[in-house]
């Protein structure tokens, strides 16, 4: 499309802003209105040849430009619990998941931030391979317009009513598109979901902590912990060779202070190696004073790994043990157990399975 702006050229038709998309309809001479109804549009996840109120030559000249798919190529459902696990196809053909989990105030969608990760923790099936790719703002929110279109509101379901970016990938690692899909999601003219019901998860990139303090306060904040000392972390997580646990937790400390929100500790708990009461008693004492609650999530195994989960028996003793030392914790429940729940587990084999095909 001719005579587009250097700012527009650089976004798929779905990342764009209320703001960017009426200097698109000026430039093509449409009237205000229709800004609206394109963002309308965008956030049920519909692409311009489905924009029925629009006049057909419009919906071709939309058409042309870049768009942000993620079709659902594959779905499984839990036995167990109805957790649904979905794939997404991007329009280069890349694979991301996304997780659906039914809870009794609503449905939460899982959503990937990334092709793959490259923060290299050494018990996530995502990092495997490394990052192939940032998720732009568009593809995100197509992810959930899809997941709603496949469970509407209507008919007795609710639709999707929280997400939390916990897929594939590292959220602040994307920072300027998570943002700007933060923003998107949460429009009254767009999806409108509520961003108190949604959740962010971070390996901890500190100065992104900060960051997000401004541009996104009402989310709930998860910082992956994971282990109570530098040694045990690094081993696990080189991020935080970078970054060490003292500055991560001041930074914590810091968004719970200027948002008044609470901050989510994730702890993976694997057997033998994190699990023990000299890991439960270093963990409270780090955490004294933080405005907190930890999340203990017996590990999911991952084959490549040979890492274990701590048995829930055992998790449950850890949450109790934590909450006489006065820390609030909890043992997150099991979901999609059955269906490969864990990140990057199932489009890992997926994207396995395809290359083999391919002759
Ligand atoms: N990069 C972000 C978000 C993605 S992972 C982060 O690090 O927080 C979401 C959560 O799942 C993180 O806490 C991550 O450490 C955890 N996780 C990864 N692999 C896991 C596994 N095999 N079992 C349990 N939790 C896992």
């Amino acid at each position: 499309m001719q005579g587009l702006s250097e700012r527009l050229e650089k976004l798929q038709l779905n990342s764009m802003e209320p703001d960017e998309i009426a200097e698109l309809m000026a430039l093509l001479s449409q009237p205000r209105f229709r800004t609206q109804q394109v963002f309308a549009w965008l956030a049920k996840g519909v692409a311009p040849a489905g924009m029925t109120n629009l006049p057909s030559s419009l919906r071709e000249t939309l058409s042309e430009l870049p768009y942000g798919s993620a079709d659902i190529c594959a779905a499984r459902r839990s036995q167990k619990d109805g957790t649904v696990k979905y794939l997404f196809e991007l329009c280069d053909g890349n694979l991301v998941e996304g997780v659906l989990m039914s809870y009794h105030y609503g449905n939460t969608l899982c959503l990937s931030t990334q092709v793959g990760c490259r923060m290299g923790c050494a018990f996530c099936a995502s990092t495997l391979d490394g990052c192939v790719r940032d998720m732009t703002a568009g593809e995100m929110l197509q992810c959930v317009a899809e997941a709603e279109r496949a469970n509407p509101p209507q008919g007795g379901g609710r639709g999707i009513t929280n997400a939390v970016l916990m897929g594939s990938g590292e959220p602040l690692d994307n920072y300027d598109n998570v943002v700007r899909f933060l923003r998107l999601v949460t429009s009254p003219d767009g999806f409108g979901m509520s961003s108190r019901n949604i959740s962010l998860s971070t390996c901890g990139i500190v100065d992104r902590i900060d960051s997000l303090a401004d541009d996104a306060p009402h989310v709930t904040l998860c910082i992956s912990l994971h282990a109570p000392n530098d040694e045990l972390r690094s081993s696990l997580m080189p991020i935080n060779k970078k970054y060490p646990l003292s500055e991560v937790l001041a930074a914590a400390a810091r968004y719970a202070e200027r948002t008044g929100r609470r901050v989510i500790f994730e702890y993976a708990l694997i057997r033998g190696v994190n699990d023990g009461i000299v890991h439960v008693r270093e963990l409270a004492s780090r955490l004294k004073g933080i405005n907190c609650h930890v999340n203990l999530i017996p590990l999911n195994r991952v084959e490549e790994r040979g890492l274990d989960g701590t048995p829930r028996a055992r998790a449950y003793e850890i949450a109790s043990q934590l909450a006489d030392m006065r820390i609030s914790a909890s043992v997150r429940r099991e979901m999609g157990s059955d269906i490969e729940g864990a990140c990057g587990q199932l489009r890992r084999r997926t994207a396995h399975e395809r290359l083999e095909r391919k002759p």
